[in-house]
């Protein structure tokens, strides 16, 4: 095993529809900090948004695939439900203002465990849970986000797989380090030592719920946080024991590897290191489109097929 332990969640990546509406919600609602504008590697005629805290941390960044003719997906059994952020206790308060302020519905879930719980969806109907604790962590407040610093969320607090039965996850989960910790009816939460972001993980189990479709509005993977590329090799050897993974891949800001876990959940595995300052300066992340080296060649063509969009730098700040 790596002695160098995975400590929370990466990032999210998800599928949205229009890309506007997709930075619009997760930046003037949510006030997170638009922190990558790019094209997705695989398909270069499409974004894939990032955001995240001030910096972009790990443990902070949820991603979108933006496909404006993507169909609507359906979250059910071997996916991804709900992603949830962490903030303290005592903003709970201000974020049901805020929701309401803006007309978002929202659902007070009432204490899960020892938190306390708003449910929303975002504008594709992806679920989005707001998690007040006593133990939230520091903040890097985006600059240009209207929300006021201390009550900014921290970054991701977990999110719940839905699943038909847990224990082949659960194997899998005990050879990251992930271990279950707590138990409320069908929810199972697993986690590993220590308080990072992003460390709960939890597995709502119903043996008769339908497996979900992918399109708008789901999660498409989650990725686990190595420290560095010497603990990816180490953890990549060590999980391939049990399930095969992928060759690590390049991803520009992190390097990736990828495995199915057996409920049928996409994992990656992605490093802290070179993170997103290497191709823009921290104070004007996101404000550009950046493509990796070997796209460059084609940047006018994709500036052409790529939907423009506006980012309200002066709005949400004002
Ligand atoms: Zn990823």
């Amino acid at each position: 095993m790596s002695t160098q332990p995975i400590v929370g969640l990466h990032h999210v990546t998800a599928i949205a529809s229009d890309p506007q509406v997709n930075l619009d919600f997760y930046t003037g609602v949510l006030g997170l900090r638009f922190v990558k504008r790019t094209v997705n590697f695989d398909d270069p005629g499409t974004y894939h948004f990032y955001f995240g805290d001030d910096a972009g941390s790990p443990g902070t960044i949820l991603t979108f695939f933006p496909w404006p003719r993507a169909g609507w997906g359906q979250a059910g059994a071997g996916e991804v439900t709900h992603t949830a952020f962490s903030v303290p206790l005592t903003s709970m308060a201000y974020w049901e203002q805020r929701l309401a302020a803006k007309g978002i519905l929202f659902e007070r879930s009432g204490k899960r465990f020892a938190e306390e719980v708003l449910t929303l969806p975002d504008p594709d109907g992806m679920k989005v849970e707001i998690v007040g604790h006593a133990d939230a962590g520091a903040v890097k407040a985006p600059r240009f986000a209207n929300v006021p610093a201390e009550h900014a969320i921290r970054g991701f607090f977990g999110v719940t797989m839905l699943q038909l039965e847990a224990e082949e996850t659960a194997k899998i989960l005990a050879v990251m380090g992930f271990h279950k910790i707590a138990e409320e009816g069908r929810r199972l939460r697993f986690a590993a030592e220590g308080n990072a972001l992003g460390n709960a993980i939890d597995i709502v189990v119903d043996p008769h719920a339908s497996y979900g479709r992918s399109g708008a509005g789901t999660v498409h993977h989650i990725a686990f946080r190595a420290a560095n590329d010497a603990a990816q090799l180490e953890w990549r050897e060590e999980i391939g024991k049990h399930i095969p993974t992928t060759a690590v891949l390049d991803r520009d800001y992190f390097h990736s590897i990828y495995f199915r876990e057996p409920g049928g959940v996409l994992f990656e595995l992605a490093t802290d290191n070179p993170g997103f300052a290497i191709d823009e300066p921290v104070e004007s992340l996101g404000e550009e489109l950046c493509v990796p080296d070997w796209l460059e060649a084609r940047r006018p063509e994709l500036e052409q097929r790529l939907v423009p969009i506006t980012l309200h730098k002066a709005e949400v700040t004002a």
